[in-house]
């Protein structure tokens, strides 16, 4: 499971990770950041080179994406390993294990592929733990899954470098981004041990090279729940993604190392929700609630109900195959 590494340079005699915005420099004999990569003998090596904690075929529509491939199932797999310490992380048991913590399965790239076709799959997620620190083993396995006609998509907290999304862009459909927090500059460092800026270069990035993204923004009460925030957030999205790029609302539950704060109340959501549509956003869910009309997508322009989500069921209604809201003939943004 260890492999040479595929980004990064030697600096006077130093080693220095170029995969995620840490750019660890990293001694001899010692991990970066994210605990899976190893410099040893004047190289760099990822420890995790087809090490699979989890797989499971899921609904495209639980990564969360909406609006691409809809009623689609994704292979999704994940590995160990984070380059982020969020105190709520939901994932802690695969993000925070290092190589030999917990058992893992060893799959090749080709198995990757093949057992996406075996389970009747759309298109391979790697998701569950944050795809950057196993770049080398989803890169290898996206290239296949192209060739194969799979779709790929990253769920990611989007803090990887410009040459690594530079990288795997060619063999990327699609990404759901994490966006922690907008104006609490200090969350990111306090909650995350992290930076909000090349997050949003990342998603700015992502757009331009014409990958599809939804934004998750899991909302925790006192940490990310002012008014501000979501009007900010709105306006960042407008002006440098587009209004019909979707955004996830998500609930906060207590977790980890955040077990003092309540869930966060719906009514909250619900009015994030609102100020956000009236910044002019035009398609923004409520997940992470067992049911909410909010995660359906009604049309921007006449409220039509187009798409029905009852858990992970979701059904077409009012859209026609050209993606037209059949009330009013607006146009609505969904890659099929
Ligand atoms: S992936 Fe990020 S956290 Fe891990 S070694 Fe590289 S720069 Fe450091």
């Amino acid at each position: 499971m260890e492999k040479e590494a595929s980004l990064y340079h030697i600096e006077e005699g130093k080693i220095q990770c170029d995969l995620c915005n840490h750019r660890c420099i990293i001694p001899d004999g010692e991990h970066g950041i994210c605990g899976v990569r190893k410099a040893k003998n004047k190289k760099l090596y990822t420890q995790v080179y087809g090490a699979i904690s989890s797989r499971n075929a899921d609904p495209i529509e639980k990564k969360p994406l909406y609006h691409f491939k809809p009623k689609t199932r994704a292979m999704s797999y994940g590995s160990i390993g984070c380059n982020f310490s969020c105190k709520h992380c939901q994932n802690y048991s695969i993000a925070t294990a290092k190589p030999g913590d917990i058992p893992v399965e060893e799959l090749t790239p080709e198995e990757s592929v093949k057992l996406t076709k075996s389970n009747e799959c759309k298109g391979i997620a790697y998701t569950y733990n944050e795809p950057t620190v196993w770049f080398e083993f989803n890169y290898d396995s996206a290239k296949l899954a192209k060739k194969e006609d799979l779709y790929t998509v990253y769920v990611t907290n989007g803090y990887m470098t410009k040459k690594a999304l530079e990288k795997i862009s060619p063999y990327l459909d699609a990404a759901n981004v994490d966006i922690k927090a907008f104006n609490n500059t200090d969350f990111y460092e306090n909650i995350s041990s992290a930076q909000l800026k090349p997050v949003l270069e990342t998603c700015k990035l992502m757009s331009e090279k014409g990958i599809h993204l939804e934004l998750t923004y899991l909302v925790i009460p006192e940490e990310n729940d002012d008014e501000e925030s979501f009007k900010e957030l709105a306006n960042w999205i407008i002006e440098e993604l587009g209004e019909e790029t979707p955004l996830h609302l998500s609930r906060f539950y207590p977790s980890h190392k955040m077990l003092d704060k309540d869930p966060i109340p719906i009514k909250t959501l619900e009015r994030a929700r609102e100020v956000i549509i009236d910044q002019g956003m035009k398609y923004v869910y409520i997940g992470n609630v067992s049911q909410t009309q909010y995660a359906n997508t009604y049309c921007p322009a006449c409220d039509e109900l187009l798409i029905e989500r009852r858990g992970y069921s979701t059904k077409i209604k009012n859209l026609s195959d050209d993606d037209l809201c059949k009330n009013c003939g607006e146009k609505i943004d969904l890659i099929r």
